[in-house]
């Protein structure tokens, strides 16, 4: 019999603002059919036949624009089969300013422990360019009431690189962030997608953005500073307080498999790596007729070493050599030994007699040292 995956990701696609940056798979939430779509997922939930689970992850879209009592719905459904004793990490996404008094009143009662807050910046000038709804004071209170209601395990999301940013705006960023007195932090560079409306201002010549070597120095400062303040760099875009890794974005990393739920919602199980449909309508027809998947792809041996290598390589932990070897009954050094030899001339990578690892340096320069691993 094949081995359950014990971990979940949960996709609420709905938004009650649409960011100039954003590529995920959202949708506005106005005229929306929330509850059928909350109907729909449990189904899709429930098919999986989950019984238990280390580590349950909520993300959007934003979960936390539906109302208090979908919200309700959605948390209890979602635990209602589950061995809760079992259930280590359980996340939720929100907004700063997204959280009433009553939606955290669900989240007090629900299985919830983890709670990552969508910040970005903490300057109101900024939040309005990139088109975020919250504003600073919104930031503060809502960390507040979530520390009120019990909820320490908090993580932020801050992006740096934002059109028209100063180092001073990012020095003054940091401050607050480390201000919050929080044990985790997301942080990453403004990457222009399609299809937003900043990548149509940066064709127009309208997007001031800070210049390659200035992104730098914002990242090296940031670095810096974080760890002087007792976070740890534990890959390439997350810091920590130690002990408050996030166990289920290492699942990840650590190429695990897992349940992806919802609409647009990726998931990796018993070596398929699918897709569910996007759009809304599209999701529910899916799940009505037994399949929200749009896309299955059957990974190949080699492309299941390159992920092992990309994914784990974020990771200041590294990759073990064993594991590797374990399985996929190949020699490390004869597969990649030429590559690790060239990467540790250049100060990217360490290896010892178990693992490799980045360098700092290799984690600074971010997936671009993974990439080296990908085979043509
Ligand atoms: S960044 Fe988050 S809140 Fe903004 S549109 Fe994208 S998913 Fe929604």
């Amino acid at each position: 019999m094949l081995k359950k995956s014990t971990s979940a990701y949960v996709h609420i696609p709905f938004c009650t603002q649409i960011c100039y940056y954003c590529d995920f798979s959202k949708v506005f939430i106005k005229n929306q059919p929330v509850d059928d779509y909350l109907q729909a997922l449990i189904r899709e939930f429930r098919s999986y036949d989950i019984k238990s689970l280390r580590t349950l992850y909520i993300g959007g879209g934003t979960p936390t624009s539906i109302t208090a009592q979908q919200l309700d719905y959605l948390l209890t459904e979602l635990t209602r089969n589950l061995d809760l004793s079992q259930l280590e990490e359980f996340t939720i996404e929100a907004n700063p300013g997204d959280l009433t008094v009553e939606k955290i009143a669900v989240l007090q009662k629900s299985a919830v422990n983890r709670v990552s807050l969508g910040v970005q910046t903490f300057n109101d000038r900024h939040l309005k360019q990139i088109g975020r709804s919250h504003n600073e004071a919104q930031i503060y209170s809502t960390i507040d009431a979530l520390k009120a209601a019990g909820f320490h395990n908090i993580s932020i999301d801050l992006i740096y690189a934002l059109p028209g940013q100063t180092m001073e705006d990012v020095k003054e960023n940091v401050a607050k962030a480390l201000a919050l007195d929080i044990p985790h932090l997301s942080l990453y560079s403004l990457i222009l997608e399609h299809h937003t409306v900043f990548m149509n201002r940066m064709r127009r010549g309208k997007l001031n953005l800070p210049t390659e070597d200035l992104e730098a120095e914002m990242f090296e400062y940031i670095i810096d500073q974080l760890e002087q303040n007792g976070f740890e760099h534990y890959e390439i875009s997350n810091f920590t307080k130690p002990g408050f890794e996030s166990r289920h974005n290492l699942m990840y990393w650590d190429n695990i498999e897992y349940y992806g739920v919802g609409a647009g919602a990726s998931g990796y199980l018993d070596g398929v790596r699918y897709r569910n449909r996007g759009p809304i309508q599209h999701y529910l027809k899916g799940v009505n007729e037994g399949n929200a998947r749009l896309s299955e792809e059957v990974l190949t041996k080699e492309e299941m070493m390159e992920e092992e290598l990309f994914l784990g390589l974020r990771k200041k932990s590294g990759v073990s050599i064993k594991r590797f070897e374990e399985r996929f009954g190949l020699s490390f050094d004869g597969c990649y030994g030429q590559i690790v030899k060239e990467l540790q001339a250049n100060g990217l990578l360490k290896k010892d007699k178990d693992f490799i690892r980045m360098t700092k340096k290799g984690l600074f320069l971010g997936d671009t040292v993974a990439e080296k691993f990908i085979l043509e």
